[in-house]
């Protein structure tokens, strides 16, 4: 089966978030199970072309080769990614990245012709993508070489649409009647990912809960009712985590590596991370970490609202982030505010976040929603305890601990208010003082699997079932 893939981040070449996790590895994945597939993304400025051996193929395009023979071509085009961002700066999107993304579809969908990929499916990912199902229906779709292709769109965070205004559509180059209610509409915006949920084969998400989710009103983010309507239900695959580049036996930016028979080494990882952030080495109170993107999503609010109760506590907490300006400055007075037991690095740095996966005691995730979430099943590979809310993907991956049997893998709260939040936060930080119980929490943590063999074969089953659809 001949798959190309489509996604505008991929580690290791350009990455913001979970997003480029899952097209860094799941291609990996899927090409274990026999399958021919070859990505495309755009050539931001961060894509280093020594670092990562792009060959030129022409003016449009690069390539190079990940796995054991995966091609990735890389879109060319200076006026477009020949800047610092991604999607933008800590003020918000590009203002041209309608023409930026749009660009991306149309040159993806030119490429397999012109290196005649004979792809059987195009698996798109989030709104910078969306548009190439429609493309492919309205625009390609009379050529002979695209007749046959089918499209599945997986949505990683509903809350992402691509919005722009009803005059940009034009810029589109697709049927005026595409404008509608059926459409592209969307309370008199151009809403990319809802043209995308309604002309893709196959819409999937990261976990059946958040499937489920946003099929409600409380987080169908005004798309549940489109979601709804579609023919074929919309499927819910886990994600997984990659197992090599997540591994406390090989990792090497770790201070010390460990596994669960070395437990004692983890710990020189707990007073790096300490001294990284200048606070007190303590290995008597437990160490709090979070990692992630700066953003309402994320739970910084709620945190915020507790940071006096949880200063009070016997504990320390490290948080690594960018984002959002106004979650920047909350953070700083966070900090500035308990000096002594918390401290915060406001950037993006991987070495530092592999050290606060292993060198933590329990892993921070009080996220409003998580459609999947990585970071979770990360700190556990690392034996290290998330504390998270129950949705979404943290609600199928966490297990609330339950002391008087040992089951479970974390803490969880399933009320969204200060008061439940405080309540779990100071029970994890009872469970860290029970030496035998937290002992036990840890081993239990290791023996979970999150790789993405499981996830993989649903991947696979989808795009058969998609080949097979008239
Ligand atoms: P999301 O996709 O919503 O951003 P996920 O939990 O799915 O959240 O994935 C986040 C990924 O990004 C994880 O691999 C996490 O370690 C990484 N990450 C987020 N922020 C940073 C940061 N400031 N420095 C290093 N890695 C980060």
């Amino acid at each position: 089966m001949k798959i190309l893939f489509c996604a505008s981040e991929v580690a290791p070449f350009a990455k913001t978030g979970g997003l480029a996790d899952v097209c860094g590895t799941l291609p990996l994945a899927l090409e274990k199970r026999g399958i021919e597939i070859i990505l495309t993304l755009p050539r931001y400025q961060c894509v280093d072309v020594k670092k990562f051996q792009l060959k030129r193929i022409d003016d449009d395009f690069w390539v190079t080769k990940i796995g054991k023979g995966i091609s990735v071509y890389f879109i060319e085009h200076e006026k477009y990614f020949g800047r610092k961002g991604i999607y933008g700066s800590t003020k918000g999107g590009y203002p041209d990245n309608l023409e930026r993304f749009s660009y991306y579809c149309r040159k993806s969908l030119e490429l397999i012709k012109k290196i005649n990929f004979k792809a059987e499916v195009v698996h798109c990912h989030d709104w910078q993508t969306a548009l190439i199902a429609v493309y492919l229906k309205f625009i390609y779709g009379g050529d002979a070489f695209y007749k046959k292709v089918k499209s599945v769109l997986t949505i990683h965070n509903l809350a992402y649409q691509g919005l722009f205004t009803p005059q940009e559509f034009l810029k589109l180059g697709l049927p005026q009647e595409l404008y509608s209610i059926n459409g592209f509409e969307f309370y008199n915006k151009l809403n990319l990912l809802k043209g995308g949920i309604i002309f893709s084969d196959y819409v999937t998400t990261v976990s059946r809960t958040y499937a489920v989710e946003i099929q409600t009103d409380t987080l169908g983010c005004g798309l549940a009712g489109v979601l709804r309507a579609r023919k074929n239900p919309l499927a819910g695959i886990l994600n997984g985590i990659d197992d090599t580049m997540w591994n406390p036996t090989t990792d090497p930016w770790l201070q010390k590596r460990y596994s669960s028979d070395s437990l004692e080494h983890k710990y020189q990882n707990k007073e790096r991370v300490q001294k990284d952030f200048k606070l007190p080495t303590r290995s008597d109170a437990p160490l709090f970490g979070f990692v992630g993107r700066l953003s309402a999503q994320k739970g910084l609010d709620l945190l915020w609202q507790a940071v006096d109760e949880i200063a009070s506590l016997d504990l320390q907490m490290v948080i690594l982030g960018t984002g959002e300006e106004k979650y920047h400055r909350l953070l700083k007075r966070m900090a500035r505010r308990c000096p002594k037991k918390i401290a915060v690095g406001l950037e993006y740095n991987e070495p530092l976040a592999h050290r606060i996966y292993a060198g933590c005691d329990i892993f921070l995730m009080p996220s409003v929603y998580e459609p999947c979430g990585l970071s979770q099943m990360i700190s556990l590979k690392y034996g290290t305890i998330p504390l998270v809310f129950k949705t979404g993907g943290l609600a199928e991956t966490v297990i609330a601990f339950n002391s008087s049997n040992a089951k479970g893998n974390g803490f969880v709260f399933d009320r969204y208010d200060k008061n439940t939040f405080l309540k779990t936060v100071k029970k994890a930080v009872a469970a860290y003082k029970n030496k035998t119980l937290f002992r036990k929490l840890i081993e239990r943590a290791f023996t979970y699997d999150f790789s993405w063999d499981e996830s993989a074969r649903g991947y696979q089953e989808l795009y058969q079932r998609c080949v097979q659809s008239v």
